[in-house]
């Protein structure tokens, strides 16, 4: 016995008149007064199945078993369907399988939610994932992704990289996040930590030197969960030795232009634009800005020193949005709380009407020439955040991102990629009154900073980059310190003893001791790439064994408790029992 001769996307009329055999799961049965047909789905496609009672009676008998999700396998002969019945909204739709044998495979329970049923809770769909999966959005996405990794694949072997496996219980190799520890029994009270990326020991293969290197990493970070975070993240992890930055970045953007022309029939223009960080940060305060409308944010600052209004004379810095449109004071209210959410004290502003006469509370103490410097045409709102630079990027970055959604002002039909370059190297920890990386501590200074970053760290600048697309960030990467000396300083100036130096990175210290060549990489966030091919705005479902918010696989309830037996192995004691 075979089980199918086609899969059921593919019958079409070309085939009327063949015996096929189908094999998939009954997606719906529809009785209609003898006659029952049954929609026949595996993951290329549904074909209608026909039983007749009087071509198969035994087949009509026991289709009336069938239920939703049963697995079925048909035997029968393909037919046209009658001009009012051909359904132009789907492939086999002109078609339809004439059944004379008919066997059910396997049955299922009564569904927990049905396949087409909207808004299930999704922690329902993720308890009962396999069946989630078989709805047609997911199958896609899954697909899309398992579509856009091939490409990836493709595209880094022909540009000579090799795909090199890095081990999972490692050392911490700090991205910013906490890590996710792993006990040994067999050294008991040491721990191995899961990497938050590959990154020492890429570096490491360019030492060894593979020259090029790439890999789809699984990327383990233990995180708040928020919408667009996940605690296992997969990259795109890329290296090469020698680096040359207008190669790193043609292999990238060849690499989106394929995936975008062939899984989505796009074109996309490349080169992409290219930004430095503090450009984005002044333009739309953000190092991430969504390029896909205007809207950009102003600084006013020169002019406000002088200010006789106390809150603009004080800040360090004043800037504001020109937003277009005459905002109503309920909608100023809700701008105001989402800045509040975003650190900022309130939120001043100039309502210009649709007479191009000013509304608003602040206007009295403004001057001839800040007034002329906030004038905008008639049906204009003018959004002020003042104070320290970084905080009003944030409120204003943040208001920005929302009124180009909320205002209709973003073309959401394009794709805007853009390189974000020259970040900070160093960014103060305030609770901690220490310095830490933007990037990561094996970074290098920008030319210019080679010699002097650890003088002024606050202004040093990093040969690092960013791909971003649409206001997302796709990943970034930068060029790595090579020098011993060099790393060794960057860490001292993170605050690490040399004994820390040692014991954390004493093997990285070495190994670049011992002909390192310059190297530099990225790595691209597979995840978050998927999320944007797909236009899905939900990380979860771009993934196919997501766990939830809370970290927790409502599946097969990972993670959960380990036996007294196992504790002991390990030398553990658990101090705190699960809730
Ligand atoms: N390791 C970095 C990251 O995971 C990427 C890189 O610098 O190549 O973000």
């Amino acid at each position: 016995m075979i089980w199918r001769t086609h899969m059921t996307g593919e019958p079409t009329k070309e085939l009327v008149g063949d015996e096929l055999v189908l094999a998939g799961w009954a997606a719906r049965r529809r009785d209609h007064g003898g006659l029952i047909f049954v929609d026949l789905r595996d993951r290329t496609g549904v074909t209608q199945l026909v039983i007749n009672p009087e071509v198969a009676a035994e087949a009509a008998e026991l289709a009336h078993q069938i239920r939703n999700e049963f697995v079925l396998r048909a035997e029968g002969t393909l037919v046209a369907r009658s001009a009012e019945t051909v359904n132009p909204n789907m492939p086999t739709g002109e078609v339809e399988l004439q059944v004379e044998n008919l066997q059910i495979v396997s049955r299922s329970t009564p569904l927990p939610f049905q396949l087409d049923e909207e808004n299930v809770d999704e922690t329902l769909r993720l308890r009962y994932r396999w069946l989630d999966l078989r709805r047609e959005k997911l199958q896609r996405n899954i697909t899309l992704r398992a579509q856009m990794v091939g490409i990836i694949r493709r595209e880094m072997e022909a540009a000579g990289f090799l795909d090199i496996q890095t081990p999972i219980l490692f050392k911490p190799t700090p991205e910013g996040a906490r890590d996710f520890i792993v006990p040994s029994r067999l050294q008991k009270g040491r721990f191995y930590a899961l990497p938050q990326s590959p990154q020492l020991l890429k570096q490491l293969t360019m030492v060894a030197g593979f020259d090029r290197y790439y890999q789809i990493a699984i990327c383990f970070r233990d995180e708040d969960l928020r919408a667009d975070r996940v605690q296992e993240l997969t990259q795109l992890d890329v290296e090469m030795s020698f680096p040359d930055q207008e190669l790193l970045y043609d292999v990238m953007e060849r690499m989106y232009a394929r995936i975008w022309r062939e899984a989505l029939g796009r074109e996309i223009q490349t080169p992409f634009p290219r930004m430095t960080f503090e450009e984005a940060d002044r333009r739309f305060g953000t190092d991430k800005p969504d390029t896909r409308f205007e809207l950009e944010v102003e600084d006013a600052t020169a002019v406000t020193r002088s200010s006789q209004f106390g809150v603009f004379k004080n800040a360090d810095a004043v800037r504001f949005l020109r937003v277009p449109q005459e905002l109503s004071r309920g909608d100023l209210a809700k701008l105001e709380e989402l800045a509040k959410e975003w650190g900022a004290k309130g939120l001043a502003y100039l309502v210009y009407d649709e007479e191009g006469e000013v509304r608003s509370p602040i206007a009295k103490f403004l001057s001839e020439e800040e007034l002329a410097l906030f004038r905008s045409d008639p049906g204009t709102t003018v959004l002020f955040a003042a104070d320290r630079w970084p905080a009003t990027s944030r409120v204003l970055g943040a208001l920005r991102t929302h009124l180009g959604k909320e205002l209709g002002l973003i073309d959401e039909d394009a794709f805007t990629f853009l390189w974000v370059y020259d970040f900070p190297m160093f960014e103060r920890d305030e609770d901690e009154g220490r310095w830490t990386a933007v990037h990561h501590p094996f970074t290098r200074p920008t030319n210019d900073w080679q010699e002097r970053f650890h003088e002024d760290p606050e202004h040093a600048l990093a040969h690092a980059y960013d791909l971003i697309v649409n206001g997302n960030e796709l990943g970034g990467g930068s060029f790595r310190i090579h020098e011993p000396e060099i790393q060794a300083k960057v860490f001292e100036l993170l605050g690490l003893s040399e004994e820390e130096q040692r014991s954390k990175f004493g093997f990285l210290l070495e190994a670049l001791a011992m002909g390192a060549p310059p190297m530099g990489g990225i790595a691209l966030g597979i995840d978050r790439m998927t999320m944007v091919l797909a236009g899905e705005p939900n990380l979860r479902d771009v993934i196919a064994f997501p766990k939830n918010q809370a970290g927790v696989d409502p599946m097969s309830g990972a993670p959960s408790e380990v036996t007294q037996e196992q504790l002991d192995e390990l030398g553990i004691r658990v101090l705190e029992q699960p809730a």
